[in-house]
């Protein structure tokens, strides 16, 4: 064959097959701080690191997304009030990220300061200010292995008011996540060969809901469920994924993109564990030993022993910080809501770190005087009370300040005049005179 013919038997082969394109998600969400591997071994930023560059390296159209909540959860995050964490991730190989509701944990000037630190583009949709303009950009289009791959962010609908308060927020507010996202799916369907959602929002009001109704968005790579997706969602052949928190597992979607229906052809998706058997990226490593070594002199100090493994939907884990906090404030009843804690409590020695991983908020405890018949059922239907008698129940400022918010006091207006210490305080107090918990 002459080299003419070849190259026209070439260019009459190729239109047909790229019309399937490859494409590779890499993505994680709900880091949370977790610089260091857990009390199992599992996780760490450097090795993360690690596992993000081997797959990229083996992969030739690939794009690393990063779902929200980078911050809070650790010492370093709440003693640096989570700046180091963004430093840090410029490491990661982020392609896009997004921002979740514990970005705002510092307040909202905090927040631009990550954006202002990310060397990787943010993206959010619905955060906007009075005038409509938004916080940071609503989507990026990213070019890879020769598909345009618009990505749209998203933060969760009920951000302001219910999950964060609007002092927190300050000047923002929240447009709702599917109808924002169409908006701006339609805007850049022409543009894009796919599209994208990179979301920090609720699963079945929020992420399920763009799949059925926004039929323009392939792929949805979600956080805030901290448990992550047992299987993808699949609706139509537009799916959706969400790892586990806190970094021991980074999730891999495989797609075959067609690239003239601007559709997933298939979708394969993995979880790869972060584990001990993948080296530290030493560049990372380093990084967060800096970090660490700022924050160890205070936090990696033992305190008691652990007679067993909890994690943070333990329901006994509960009950000792509710037990901790009335003993050490004499309140008759202490109640925190699910979400204040954070972590496990591992077996075997605790040290003043765990309990910051435990509860990372800067919550203070506060109590007030109430009749038995005043008390919500949140707290009763777990502390049973006389009706005619009165009480001193304790909370946390977060809690008594959030009543309306679901999971917590039921829309009561419980008012608690009397400030007590900081609750991590307390708790790590209460551990040291006990010596043996829980
Ligand atoms: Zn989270």
């Amino acid at each position: 064959m002459t080299r003419r013919r070849l190259i026209a038997l070439l260019l009459c082969l190729t239109p047909v097959a790229a019309q399937i394109k490859p494409l590779t998600i890499l993505h994680s969400n709900d880091l949370h701080a977790h610089l260091v591997p857990d009390d199992r071994n599992n996780g760490g930023f450097a090795r993360l690191a690690t596992e993000v560059r081997r797959q990229k390296a083996r992969c030739q159209a690939c794009l690393y997304l990063n779902a929200g909540d980078l911050v809070q959860g650790t010492p370093v995050s709440t003693l640096f009030h989570g700046s180091p964490i963004y430093e840090i991730a410029n490491l990661l190989g982020f392609d896009v990220a997004t921002l979740g509701n514990h970005e705002f944990d510092y307040g909202w000037r905090r927040t631009q300061e990550f954006m202002r630190i990310a060397r990787f583009p943010i993206v959010s949709a619905n955060i906007v200010d009075a005038d409509g303009k938004t916080m940071t950009r609503p989507y990026v289009i990213q070019t890879v292995g020769g598909i345009r791959v618009g990505i749209i962010g998203a933060i969760l609908g009920d951000l302001v008011g219910t999950v964060i308060t609007q002092e927190s927020a300050g000047p923002w507010r929240i447009l709702p996540v599917v109808e924002t996202v169409r908006k701006y799916a339609q805007e850049i369907r022409d543009r894009t060969d796919l599209i994208v959602v990179l979301a920090h929002i609720h699963d079945e009001t929020e992420v399920d809901a763009i799949l059925h109704q926004v039929p323009e968005v392939s792929v949805v790579v979600a956080g805030h469920s901290h448990v992550g997706y047992r299987t993808m969602m699949n609706v139509d052949g537009r799916v959706a994924v969400l790892v586990r928190a806190y970094g021991d597992q980074l999730g891999r979607l495989d797609l075959k993109v067609d690239m003239a229906a601007k559709k997933v052809l298939s979708a394969e998706w993995t979880k790869i564990p972060i584990n001990s058997k993948i080296p530290p990226a030493p560049d990372v490593a380093a990084v967060v030993a800096k970090w660490e070594s700022k924050v160890s002199k205070q936090v990696d100090i033992p305190i008691g022993e652990s007679t067993a493994r909890l994690d943070s939907r333990s329901p006994q884990l509960r009950k000792m910080i509710e037990r901790a906090m009335a003993e050490e404030t004499g309140a008759d009843i202490a109640w925190v809501n699910g979400g204040n804690i954070r972590d496990t409590l591992p077996k075997g020695q605790v040290l003043i770190r765990h309990v910051w991983n435990i509860l990372p908020f800067d919550n203070y405890i506060v109590m007030g005087k109430f009749r038995g018949s005043d008390i919500p059922p949140s707290i009763t239907e777990r502390y049973p009370v006389d009706p005619d008698r009165e009480y001193t129940v304790a909370t946390t400022d977060f809690t008594a300040t959030n009543q309306s918010a679901s999971d917590q006091l039921n829309s009561s207006a419980l008012r608690f005049p009397r400030t007590g210490p900081l609750q991590r305080d307390a708790v790590i107090d209460w551990i040291k005179k006990k010596k043996v918990v829980p």
